[in-house]
C-alpha cells in the first residue's frame, strides 16, 4: 500500500467519521505479517485507532477486528462479544461474554491437547462460513492498550476469538484452517438456518467431513 508512513495513513483513515472499510480476501494486507507495534504511533492516534476499530467492530457486526483487515499492518486486534445465543448454543460452544479487550502484540499458545470444532466466519470473507478445528483453551501473551503485560488463559469461544484474531496479525485466515468441504453460503437466511444448530456434527455427516474426537 503506497502510504509516506504509517502515521499518516493512519491519520487519513481516520479522517472519516464512522466504521472504517473493511478490506476484502485478496487484499495482500491480509497475507503478510504484521508488524509489532513499537510507539510508532503517538499514544493519542493509538487511542483513536483503537476507539476506531471498536466502532467498526460493532457496526460489522462481528466480535473481533484486526487492524489489517482496515488496512494497518500492525499487530493490533480487538475483541468483545456479548453473547446474544441461547443457553444451548452457550453451553455446547463455550460462548461466554467476553468483555472489550485490546489485544497489542499478541501471540497464542495451546494448553492442554483438546480442540473444538465449530462454524465460524471473518468480515473479511463475507457470505460464507466453515468449521474450524481450534484449541479449546490456549494461553494468551500481549500487551493492552497502556503497553501492560497481559498473560491469561482464554478457554471455549472467547479462545477462538483469540486465536482469529491473532492469526490475522500473522497472515493467516480462518479458511486456512478450516475443514475446506463445511464451507457454506450464509447469504440468505435460510442458509444461516441450515447449520445454525449448536454443534456441526450434522454439517459433518451431510457435507462429508472428519469431525476432531470428542472426549
Ligand atoms: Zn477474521
Amino acid at each position: 500500500m503506497p502510504f509516506t508512513s504509517l502515521n499518516d495513513h493512519v491519520e487519513s483513515l481516520l479522517a472519516a467519521e464512522g466504521p472504517l472499510p473493511i478490506v476484502a480476501a485478496g487484499d495482500p494486507v491480509l497475507r503478510r505479517p504484521a508488524g509489532p507495534v513499537d510507539g510508532q504511533l503517538s499514544d493519542g492516534l493509538l487511542a483513536r485507532l483503537i476507539a476506531a476499530m471498536r466502532v467498526t467492530m460493532h457496526a460489522a457486526p462481528g466480535v473481533g477486528l484486526a487492524a489489517p483487515q482496515i488496512g494497518v499492518p500492525l499487530r493490533l486486534a480487538v475483541i468483545e462479544d456479548a453473547a446474544a445465543v441461547s443457553e444451548e448454543v452457550r453451553a455446547a460452544r463455550g460462548r461466554t461474554l467476553q468483555p472489550f479487550r485490546v489485544l497489542v502484540n499478541p501471540a497464542y499458545e495451546a494448553v492442554g491437547g483438546r480442540r473444538a470444532a465449530f462454524y465460524e466466519g471473518c468480515l473479511s470473507v463475507p457470505g460464507y462460513q466453515a468449521v474450524v478445528a481450534r484449541h479449546e483453551r490456549v494461553r494468551l501473551r500481549a500487551l493492552d492498550e497502556r503497553g501492560r503485560a497481559v498473560d491469561e488463559e482464554f478457554t471455549g469461544w472467547p479462545a477462538r476469538i483469540v486465536q482469529h484474531e491473532t492469526d490475522h496479525l500473522n497472515g493467516t485466515l480462518y479458511l486456512d484452517r478450516a475443514e475446506i468441504r463445511s464451507l457454506s453460503s450464509t447469504q440468505t437466511p435460510e442458509a444461516v438456518e441450515r447449520w445454525a444448530q449448536p454443534t456441526p456434527e450434522r454439517a459433518a455427516r451431510e457435507l462429508g467431513f472428519e469431525l476432531p474426537p470428542r472426549d
